[in-house]
């Protein structure tokens, strides 16, 4: 098949706007899933992602289509038709992936997006432009995609269709024969969409004669036949059982086999120039093919040169991760590598917390992704786990000049040889119902916030910006806007600078011994609340034991709250009446259970949820 018969789309839009449910539809429409496999967003195969019911891995897929009427097409918005393309038949491949809408996996969104030279730009017709929109289709300009704008859900009563278009024309200058509607859940418009991806999106250049050439955008491990990475091959093409190159590792290994996602891989007898498709490669060693790398043929290696890749993705919130029983390091060591494989933004490195023991300290791109990476463990590779609380990385200048970044406040050095203290700083931007100004510069100002910025996006809408510690931000800014504004406000965050903050460090003493994972970093203007709160959530957090259990919090030596945990006196079941023996059992199994994610410190067991109090307000 040429060139002038492939497109290389993806769908991007805010989380819920619909992106998965399209997909499925497109699916459905090309013939590519059967009616009797089709599932609701059946892109979504990760059980995490079904239950959620969000799309945390970008998924690509495979469609053959066959233009119903090859006459009525203009391709490339040059008016040319069809034949004059000299095209020799009416079926097009349509390599399709579908994205996450969370700002926390805009990483994978902005390596879907590279792998295409088109995207569909969803937006909920119930809703309206939102944050996530916005940062997408920004990240898809910068990448010179040609975008296709699609209001959707146009089959709900609630459904402004006009409005909708309305902002797409102010905010991003779409005109009215541009805009296409449809509906995911009725199918609606698809057809248009489907055409429109094969007249507008251009198709993707490339040489079928030089040497394969193709960049790994994501990779997986297959506990039978080692990595697979997923490539868009740039310039020739790669058969099955060929000597490959990684270019960046500098690694040899074979095409055991080659193939599509349909949206199953399932193999084929080559991938061609411009298209999407996997290899596996056998290697055991996951370092050695990372997602960025570029693959070719080992024979050719000298004759081609290596694709710049991908830019560094900066992790935003620290924590460490944990065994709960140390016998677990290796296998824990292990996981984190093959996630790292499925999980490219993922970053950690060993680390041994006094009074703890050995773990990860692991980067994340935010609270949302945190959460994940620990379900896929626990999950995927039956691991205990304890984390810390997230934290963001501060860089601290001693008083002799040295610079030390530290992204747990357990780190923290002695606050004499502090001369500063540098925090990151966010470009943040809510999208929100005019109504909701007033209280969301509220509880921006209570965080820190220096507005910036605000105009209308439509007629009833607002783009407000602000400036903000990201530690404000993680602390619990999101849950906040949301129950401001009913579930209606939208956000962004984009990292801007270190900016020098007032900031101390609170320590916890249990039992009267520190115990450096339940520290906090707070402004100074808020530490001594703060820290009470925190002791009194502690309290109710950390089990009784046999003794008595003091929490402490202090600054600098200087005790600034204090709560007693008093002894326990009985065994638990004792306080039930009757005997109930099942529900004796179910207590005993639930205390089992707890004791699961509690990590002793000391002589007192802490559970996972004191870990992460410091969060929660
Ligand atoms: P994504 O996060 O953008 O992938 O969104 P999903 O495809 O997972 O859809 C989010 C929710 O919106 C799901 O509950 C869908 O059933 C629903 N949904 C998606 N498209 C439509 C549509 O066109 N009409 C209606 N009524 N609901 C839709
Ligand atoms: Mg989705």
């Amino acid at each position: 098949m040429e060139l002038k018969h492939i497109r290389n789309f993806c769908i991007i839009a805010h989380i819920d706007h619909g992106k998965s449910t399209l997909a499925d539809r497109l699916l459905e429409f090309t013939h590519t899933v059967s009616k009797r496999e089709m599932k609701d967003q059946l892109l979504d195969q990760m059980d995490l992602e079904r239950e959620r019911g969000i799309t945390i891995k970008l998924q690509p897929v495979r469609m053959m289509y066959s233009i119903p009427n090859p006459l009525s097409f203009i391709l490339d918005g040059q008016g040319s038709k069809i034949n004059d393309k000299g095209l020799l038949n009416s079926e097009f491949i349509l390599n399709l992936i579908d994205t996450p809408g969370h700002v926390d996996f805009t990483y994978e969104v902005s390596r879907s997006l590279n792998a295409c030279e088109g995207a569909i730009l969803v937006v909920d017709s119930t809703q309206g432009i939102e944050a996530q929109t916005l940062a997408n289709v920004y990240l898809a300009l910068e990448q010179n995609l040609v975008l296709i704008p699609v209001v959707n859900k146009i089959d709900l009563p609630n459904s402004d269709r006009k409005k909708t278009a309305e902002e797409l024309k102010t905010v991003f200058g779409f005109t009215d024969d541009e805009i296409l509607y449809a509906s995911g859940k009725t199918g609606e418009g698809v057809e248009k969409i489907l055409k429109a991806v094969i007249e507008r999106v251009p198709p993707p250049k490339g040489d079928s004669i030089k040497p394969f050439t193709g960049l790994i955008f994501d990779s997986m491990y297959d506990i039978h036949r080692g990595v697979v990475v997923f490539v868009r091959a740039i310039d020739g093409q790669l058969a099955p059982r060929q000597k490959i190159f990684m270019i960046g590792s500098q690694t040899q290994a074979e095409s055991l086999e080659v193939g599509y996602f349909h949206p199953k891989m399932e193999k084929s007898d080559g991938i061609l120039t411009g298209e999407v498709g996997y290899i596996v490669t056998g290697l055991r060693d996951v370092s050695k093919a990372r997602v960025g790398d570029t693959v070719t043929l080992f024979d050719r290696k000298l004759d081609v040169k290596q694709l710049p890749g991908y830019k560094h993705v900066k992790p935003m919130v620290y924590a460490t991760i944990f065994p709960v029983s140390g016998d677990d390091y290796p296998v824990l060591r292990d996981a984190m590598e093959k996630l790292k494989l499925s999980d490219a933004a993922l970053e950690f490195e060993p680390i041994n917390i006094p009074s703890i023991g050995f773990g990860f300290r692991t980067g994340f791109l935010g609270l949302l992704h945190m959460d994940i990476v620990q379900e896929r463990l626990t999950r995927e590779y039956n691991l205990d786990l304890v984390l810390t609380a997230p934290s963001v990385a501060y860089h601290i200048v001693t008083t002799n000049g040295k610079d030390l970044y530290v992204h747990n406040p357990a780190e923290f050095p002695d606050p004499s040889i502090i001369r500063e203290i540098n925090e990151p700083w966010m470009k943040v931007e809510v999208l929100t119902p005019q109504e909701y100004i007033g209280p969301i510069m509220e509880i921006a100002n209570q965080r820190r916030a220096i507005p910036k910025d605000i105009k209308f996006i439509g007629s009833s809408r607002v783009d407000m910006q602000f400036e903000m510690p990201l530690n404000n931000i993680i602390l619990d800014f999101y849950d906040k806007l949301k129950s401001v504004s009913s579930g209606y406000a939208s956000l962004n965050y984009d990292f801007i600078e270190e900016r020098v903050g007032d900031l101390v460090k609170v320590e916890i003493l249990v039992a009267t011994e520190p115990v450096p994972a339940l520290s906090a970093i707070m402004h100074r203007g808020v530490a001594a609340t703060d820290g009470k709160k925190l002791v009194e959530k502690l309290k109710e957090l950390i089990p009784r034991h046999q003794f008595e259990v003091a929490i402490q919090a202090t600054i600098g030596g200087k005790v600034i709250a204090r709560e007693t945990i008093s002894a326990l006196r009985k065994d638990v079941t004792g306080y039930l009446y009757g005997g109930d023996v099942t529900r004796k059992m179910k207590l005993l199994n639930k205390q089992k259970k707890g004791k699961k994610r509690m990590k002793k410190i000391g002589r007192v067991d802490i559970p996972q949820e004191a870990f992460l109090a410091v969060l929660k307000k």
